[in-house]
């Protein structure tokens, strides 16, 4: 898939995502703090491009919703500190990580990967990205929101994150030299929940944008 910034294209090969970087989530799971980042990835033919409708999962199970903040990868590298880290931020986005919650706890029982119940078709809803040149303080200020059918669900603020965005890119870079397009999608705040066949979701983005999507009604 490709994207437009600032007239630059970038063509998306790679959807790194991070697991439980928001202590009130962690939470509301029963899931344990982790020392590390938790990363896992989806491929880029999950994503669905804003006005888009999200295919009904064929499996039949409903998927539930995670609002994120995501960052597009600007360069090709492998940052040396958690400073050069910022400078490796091209643009923002928000997006959803839909999951599939039923699935993903019985994988999670028997140790298995997430791919399915992460990485299914239009499993991640993502909205035009504006780009980015601040600092690392301004990568910690980033409010964005997610509702669904009108109603307010979840609101994140990049300040809670647990491992902030340079310290992402500094462990993912520890397994993967980046590569411009690379996508992060950052974990989610508190207010997650399941959907309904036919719902509409909404995201609004750091900079007060509002993307939607619509999710099929299954057949
Ligand atoms: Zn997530």
């Amino acid at each position: 898939m490709k994207f437009i910034v600032n007239r630059n294209e970038y063509i998306c090969r790679r959807i790194f995502c991070i697991g439980r970087n928001y202590v009130e989530h962690i939470e509301e799971l029963g899931n344990d703090r982790p020392a590390s980042p938790v990363i896992f990835s989806k491929p880029p033919t999950s994503l669905v491009p804003a006005g888009k409708t999200v295919r009904f999962p064929r499996c039949g199970e409903t998927p539930h919703f995670e609002i994120e903040l995501v960052v597009l990868i600007g360069k090709d590298g492998i940052p040396a500190s958690t400073e050069e880290a910022v400078s490796f931020v091209g643009a923002l986005a928000v997006g959803y990580d839909l999951t599939l919650r039923e699935t993903q706890n019985r994988l999670l029982s028997k140790a298995l990967p997430w791919d399915i119940c992460k990485g299914f078709d239009d499993s991640a809803p993502i909205g035009n990205f504006s780009a980015f040149s601040g600092t690392a303080d301004d990568l910690a200020a980033l409010q964005f929101s997610g509702s669904i059918n009108g109603t307010l669900r979840q609101q994140g603020n990049t300040a809670k994150m647990i491992f902030p965005i340079p310290e992402l890119i500094m462990e993912i870079s520890k397994y993967w030299e980046l590569k411009s397009g690379d996508l992060i999608y950052t974990g989610t705040p508190p207010g997650v929940g399941s959907l309904s066949a036919g719902d509409t979701l909404s995201a609004t983005d750091h900079i007060g944008n509002t993307f939607s999507w619509q999710l099929e009604k299954q057949l």
